[in-house]
């Protein structure tokens, strides 16, 4: 059984019609990339599995290990083993870090029936994981991404997907843009957090990210469609020739 299973997925947003029919599969010890224009619905898409409200699912499945996923509130996504890179840069006032993560993974133990964490254990792994992504300690302390600089949330956004160790991370690279920094922070989170039990989703605009991350498989989406799905050599194929085959051989 896939760890993602999406099956003919259509959704819109305020009644436009975005995702026109997606079909992915992926499997556990698996790192796949969405490339493609902008415009093309890969946040969205993003979005849709994240369960914004802002979209409407119109059609299809989203099988998380088998679950369907569809109907489960955020939260319940995120317990169920999902993580979402871009719905954490919000600033929580008031909450550290610390007592952030130590919330979320509890909920996720509880919905797994384990007893909650041991604080001094938590504390042990989460001084493991800083090291990981090379965050400073202050940053623990502080209330969650409250003055964080872009670089600062990026990291934290890696760090707090290093400390909850999900079963399938879902990372959003928009083109706002990632400088050199944040780019290696994502690329060393990721290749340290592979493993043969956890999976990635990772959309980017940027054939440079697929540089240091190798992904073992690339779907270019075009006008809310997988229109093309490679390995690694298809990023540096786009890289050379842009998305303009693709989007001339959809136009009709
Ligand atoms: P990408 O991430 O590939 O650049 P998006 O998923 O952000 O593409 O956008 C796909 C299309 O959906 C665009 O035409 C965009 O304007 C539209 N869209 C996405 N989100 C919204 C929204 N919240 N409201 C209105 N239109 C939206
Ligand atoms: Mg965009
Ligand atoms: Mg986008």
């Amino acid at each position: 059984m896939a760890l993602l299973e999406i099956r003919n997925l259509h959704a819109e947003v305020e009644g436009e019609a975005i995702l026109k029919g997606i079909n992915l599969s992926l499997n556990t010890g698996e790192v796949h990339a969405i490339m493609g224009p902008n415009g093309s619905g890969k946040s969205t898409l993003a979005k849709v599995i994240a369960g914004d409200p802002g979209y409407e699912v119109t059609g299809g499945e989203v099988l998380l290990d088998g679950k369907d996923i569809l109907e489960m509130e955020p939260e319940e996504r995120a317990r169920e083993g999902m993580f979402l890179g871009f719905q954490y840069p919000v600033e929580i006032p008031g909450v550290s870090n610390t007592y952030f993560l130590k919330a979320a993974a509890n909920a996720i133990r509880k919905h797994r029936g384990e007893p909650e964490v041991d604080a001094a254990q938590f504390l042990k792994h989460v001084r493991e994981r800083m090291e990981l992504v090379q965050m400073d300690e202050s940053l623990l302390k502080r209330p969650v991404n409250a003055g964080f600089s872009g670089g600062e949330k990026k990291r934290n956004e890696i760090f707090q997907m290093a400390v909850l160790e999900p079963r399938l991370a879902i990372l959003d690279e928009t083109d706002s843009g990632l400088d050199i920094d944040a780019l290696r922070t994502v690329s060393h989170g990721v290749n340290a957090l592979r493993s043969d039990d956890r999976g990635f989703l990772l959309i980017t605009h940027y054939q440079r990210l697929l540089n240091y991350i190798v992904p073992d498989t690339v779907h270019v989406m075009v006008d809310g469609r997988i229109v093309k799905s490679g390995g690694k050599e298809l990023a540096e194929e786009l890289e050379a020739s842009g998305y303009a085959m693709f989007e001339e051989g959809t136009a009709a």
